[in-house]
């Protein structure tokens, strides 16, 4: 078979077209830019290389002018999508050699042909500059195939071999034939430029494909990788937050033990103070009874008017309900351990727990002075708990004034008072101060100094508290005493607890 070169030139066509066409038929779905650079690229050389072959038939400016730009577009489309594979690494400078290369080339093949009308120099120029330039294509390859052993990278280099040898063997071959009647007539050089030409667009084409397929594989194995680091990761938390959730409830039973441990611990010592607050109502109710029975038995003469027998049972019924409440105030606070949420006015709070407490005081000298604000404190939570807090204050500054302690006056202050939406109450004494080796560290767990002393009420109040969206501080010295302070927010809304 014979073949003429404008039908091989045809041939080369076509290769450009249906290889760079392919391309971006099999990697459509990526929407890579680099892709459309690269196919789009190919096919503007198709289309040069089209012009190339039909001289004669188009206006010699088309096939000298517009075939040549198309052909500097199209090689320059191509190499700057290669580069693209170098990347993160910067080619800026590799892009701008390229324009500089052929805008020079395009600027000296146009004054050989329009001025100098030399066009066999300007054919060994198109063929050298080719050769020359497409060598980068090796020169990408290697690198490629430098920073990650690759097949496509391999290909690549072959194809920039067979660019540049076949079109360097075509420019000697010009060269050596020293003149140039028609550029398409057939010459062993010609044949091996068409067919390294062949070979070479074939190869770069496979090798633009494997590299991107290549890079694509490392990134979904990248990405499994990373997924699966991040399933571990995510089981982990999982696992923890189960384990947190374990440590939680766990911390939670733990708080409602020692609450019902310090509960029973502070039961011992209301016994006392209990049986003598009782006593003062049941002495009076029994008082009050005698009279109303003396008032039924005795003489008319002798006998109570009607006004004062109403005012004894008055009294009498007062009696027994203070007595109720001095007997239910410890009943709630010591039943039971769940939690039970209820809105409830502060000073109430005081009022009930100091009934429990005055007798101790008493015993032990010491004045309560109790400052309470004259208007309702609505405070939401479990009242039994809070009740504990304000209990435990009560307690320690009962024990803040040991025997030795006999310089003045034993006082403990009570207050409460409202500041904008915070209920807060203190308990101040006047006792011997907070010993300086456990200030710092009194709210945690264990921190006593008490023979008896568990060491528990502190960190359980602020627990409380702080579960109550409240706080609890406190200031201390060694000559006047101390004040703990805890607030409260004012609500009568449920709170999330
Ligand atoms: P406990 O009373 O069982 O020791 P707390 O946690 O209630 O446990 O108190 C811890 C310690 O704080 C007490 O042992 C005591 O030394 C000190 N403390 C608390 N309140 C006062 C106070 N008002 N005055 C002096 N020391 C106090």
């Amino acid at each position: 078979m014979r073949l003429d070169t404008q039908t091989t030139i045809f041939m080369i066509c076509f290769v450009y077209v249906m290889l760079h066409g392919a391309i971006w038929l099999a990697l459509q779905e990526y929407r890579s830019h680099q892709v459309k650079l690269w196919c789009a690229s190919g096919m503007v050389s198709g289309l040069a290389v089209i012009l190339l072959a039909i001289r004669g038939q188009i206006p010699e400016f088309v096939f000298m002018f517009v075939a040549q730009l198309l052909m500097v577009l199209g090689n320059w489309g191509r190499m700057v999508a290669l580069r693209m594979y170098l990347l993160p690494q910067p080619q800026n400078s590799a892009y701008r050699s390229y324009t500089i290369a052929n805008v020079a080339y395009m600027a000296v093949f146009c004054y050989l042909i329009y001025v100098q009308q030399a066009e066999w120099e300007a054919l060994m120029l198109f063929n050298g500059f080719y050769a020359v330039l497409c060598f980068d294509y090796f020169r990408i390859g290697a690198k490629v195939n430098r920073r990650e052993a690759s097949l496509g990278g391999r290909l690549l280099m072959w194809a920039g071999l067979s660019f540049s040898i076949t079109l360097g063997i075509r420019t000697l071959g010009v060269w050596m034939a020293g003149t140039i009647d028609d550029i398409y007539s057939p010459s062993w050089h010609q044949a091996v430029m068409v067919f390294g030409q062949f070979t070479a667009i074939t190869l770069s084409n496979i090798a633009f494909l494997r590299i991107f397929l290549e890079i694509e594989e490392r990134k979904k194995m990248t990405t499994i990788r990373e997924l699966a680091v991040t399933t571990e990761r995510s089981e982990n938390v999982h696992q923890n937050s189960l384990k947190l959730q374990e440590l939680l409830q766990e911390r939670e039973e733990i708080i409602r033990q020692l609450a019902l441990f310090n509960k029973t611990a502070g039961m011992g010592a209301l016994v006392a103070s209990l049986a003598h607050e009782l006593n003062q109502p049941l002495t009076a109710i029994q008082l009050n009874a005698e009279l109303i029975d003396s008032a039924f038995t005795q003489d008319s003469a002798d006998a109570l008017s009607d006004a004062s027998i109403k005012e004894a049972m008055v009294d009498l019924m007062k009696d027994n309900q203070r007595a109720a409440t001095i007997i239910k105030t410890p009943r709630n606070m010591f039943g039971g351990g769940r939690k039970s949420l209820s809105s409830f006015d502060l000073n109430e709070l005081v009022n009930d727990v100091l009934l429990l407490c005055k007798a101790r005081l008493g015993r032990n000298l010491i004045d309560l002075e109790l400052n309470l604000h004259p208007q309702p404190l609505h405070c939401t939570g479990d009242k039994s708990q809070l009740q504990q807090v304000f209990l435990n204050l009560m307690t320690n500054a009962n024990d803040a004034f040991p025997s030795s302690h006999t310089s003045g006056k034993r006082v403990v202050v009570v207050r409460t008072e409202l500041h904008n939406d915070t209920a807060v109450i203190s308990v101040t004494d006047n006792g011997m101060g907070i010993s300086p080796d456990i200030a710092g560290s009194l709210f945690e767990l264990l921190r006593t100094n008490k023979i008896e002393g568990m060491g528990v009420g502190l960190w359980l109040s602020r627990t409380i508290v702080e579960a109550h969206q409240g706080a609890i501080h406190f200031v201390t010295s060694a000559d006047k005493g101390t004040t703990f302070t805890v607030t409260l927010p004012v609500t009568t809304e449920p709170m999330v607890y």
